[in-house]
């Protein structure tokens, strides 16, 4: 009778698809034996199993949907790299309620600075925190959608840019989106409006934005969406690669000039 049970038992959690559950149904069992834990307790916890199981696979759905960069942490960012930035800001954005707000933020500066490293910070946060997320390229999102409307996906694509409640546009300014690239650039912008969260890097300051869409009547209508609920985070300092290497060359100096060559 009892085997009759439990074999009906494992068919109900087969046809369920409690992956996790069946792995640990004989051992949850047999410890039950044992240690006579309450009904509430025993299926509490075998509940669990399955909650943890199913939260990790939607975990690494989320992150191979997200296409980020390697994972990074805010404690890898080393802010006395760059003075100028206001740390508080950076920690509040880390909270994520810019993404609760359907906010933006742009990060604005030179190579090198640390923009994509914020952005890929913010990114992995936000995956890890439950939301959807997708990084690209501003030249990777214009060229889709480009591809996109010449092969009769545009609404299919729009749908898709709208879908993540994170939107990482990274190297925004590097080439320049003349014409249809910019109006195409506007619409992503425009229906992501008040709809869901958009981090920018560029490296080109907003006065330039006319020279980077060719048009100033586009640059106008991007920015005047994208700033209504925005964080603009200026980043002036030196580049971390260019400090790395100066650092590096500062490290030889005493060999080359203590004697040894003199
Ligand atoms: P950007 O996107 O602004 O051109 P990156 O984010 O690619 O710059 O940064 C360039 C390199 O320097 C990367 O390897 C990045 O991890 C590192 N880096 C930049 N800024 C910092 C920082 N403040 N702390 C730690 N690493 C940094
Ligand atoms: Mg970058």
């Amino acid at each position: 009778m009892a085997e009759t049970i439990y074999q009906q038992l494992r068919a109900h959690v087969h046809e369920l698809r409690l992956t996790a559950i069946a792995e640990q149904l004989a051992p949850a069992l047999e410890a039950a034996e044992r240690d006579k834990p309450s009904y509430t307790q025993f299926l509490a916890e075998l509940l669990a199993h399955e909650v943890t199981a199913v939260e990790q696979r939607r975990l690494q759905g989320r992150l191979r949907f997200a296409k980020l960069p390697a994972r990074r942490t805010l404690d890898q960012f080393d802010f006395s790299a760059q003075p100028s930035l206001d740390r508080r800001l950076i920690e509040d954005l880390a909270t994520l309620r810019f993404v609760e707000d359907k906010a933006n933020v742009l990060l604005i500066g030179p190579p090198g600075v640390g923009k994509t490293l914020l952005a890929t910070i913010l990114g992995h946060r936000a995956v890890e925190a439950g939301y959807r997320v997708y990084y690209t390229t501003a030249a990777e999102l214009v060229a889709r959608t480009a591809k996109a409307a010449i092969e009769g996906r545009w609404a299919n694509t729009m749908r898709f840019w709208n879908g993540p409640q994170l939107l990482i546009v990274d190297e925004l300014g590097y080439l320049p989106l003349a014409d249809e690239a910019a109006s195409h650039f506007f619409q992503v912008v425009s229906r992501r409006y008040e709809h869901g969260s958009i981090v920018l890097t560029t490296n080109r300051h907003i006065v330039d934005w006319g020279h980077v869409f060719h048009d100033t009547t586009v640059a106008a209508a991007i920015l005047d969406r994208l700033l209504h609920h925005a964080t603009v985070l200026s980043i002036n300092g030196d580049s971390y690669r260019m400090r790395a290497h100066r650092d590096a060359v500062a490290s030889l100096r005493p060999a080359i000039t203590g004697g040894e060559f003199s």
